[in-house]
């Protein structure tokens, strides 16, 4: 997906619709919201402080890079939601960067 995908979908609130049911959280059955990485938009920022996306930022990972997270485990999943990621921090402590 590019950031002018990413853009329409954030713009039209038609990310639930994009995502679907299919991406709920295997361990706890919460929403999964998409993981966005590198500089984040205005936009894309502001959704994040809403929790409706989660900041990958510049994070390099071992092997796949996850794309959803669930913001009530706090995990990343990679797109199969079969491997996921226990992240430290949530967007909040970082939000002063952007
Ligand atoms: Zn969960």
């Amino acid at each position: 997906m590019n950031d002018e995908m990413l853009d329409y979908l954030l713009a039209t609130d038609s990310m639930d619709e994009f995502l679907g049911d299919k991406s709920r959280c295997p361990h706890c059955g919460n929403k999964l919201i998409n993981i966005v990485y590198g500089m984040p938009t205005w936009k894309v920022g502001e959704k994040a402080k809403k929790g409706e996306i989660f900041l990958g930022g510049c994070t390099i990972y071992e092997g796949e890079m996850p794309k959803y997270h669930c913001n009530n485990c706090r995990r990343s999943y990679t797109k199969d939601l079969k491997r996921y990621i226990e992240e430290e921090n949530n967007f909040e402590d970082e939000e002063e960067e952007y």
